[in-house]
């Protein structure tokens, strides 16, 4: 986790930079998920990326992801030697910035945070440790990386069958 604490930028594979971006005004929850990776100096290089079902109580304005999709990125993560860089999540309505939910959640998950808004935004921050949210540039690479697990792990989000 330290390593991250030097991150200023991540590399983001295109699938996944697509995916969240369209589903951000595709869908009227909010999505989110996982990308597992590696740091490389200040950079965080993303390998694969999992969506999961949004179980917030109110998911239109915030989201948490269901605990099953949870439980296997952690597990995948230490089977290959990578680690959860960051969260990703949608905003439907909104600017790419952090909400007050998401700043709390940044306390717990002190990764990186990637944001994509139905505005074409796709913005990704961190909350530095004892200190306020830098923003984290996001650069959008020419490969893609795909999902992390095979097959879907949760099947009861209305939007995670949208294909993009
Ligand atoms: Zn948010």
């Amino acid at each position: 986790m330290q390593k991250l604490d030097r991150v200023n930028r991540i590399l983001l594979c295109r699938d996944a930079a697509r995916r969240l971006q369209a589903l951000a005004c595709t869908c009227g929850v909010e999505v989110g998920g996982f990308i597992l990776g590696y740091i490389d100096g200040d950079s965080g290089v993303s390998m694969c990326y999992q969506l999961g079902c949004n179980v917030a109580e109110h998911p239109r304005i915030e989201f948490l992801v269901d605990p099953v999709t949870t439980l296997k990125v952690s597990e995948l993560a230490d089977e290959k030697g990578l680690e959860v860089i960051a969260v990703i999540h949608t905003h439907p309505s909104g600017h790419a910035v952090p909400s007050a939910r998401d700043a709390s959640g940044m306390a717990v998950w002190r990764v990186v945070w990637v944001i994509a808004s139905c505005m074409g935004e796709l913005r990704a921050w961190m909350l530095e440790r004892g200190g306020p949210i830098r923003e984290v540039e996001v650069v959008v690479e020419g490969r893609d990386c795909g999902p992390c697990i095979d097959g879907e792990v949760c099947h009861s989000n209305p939007c995670y069958h949208l294909a993009v």
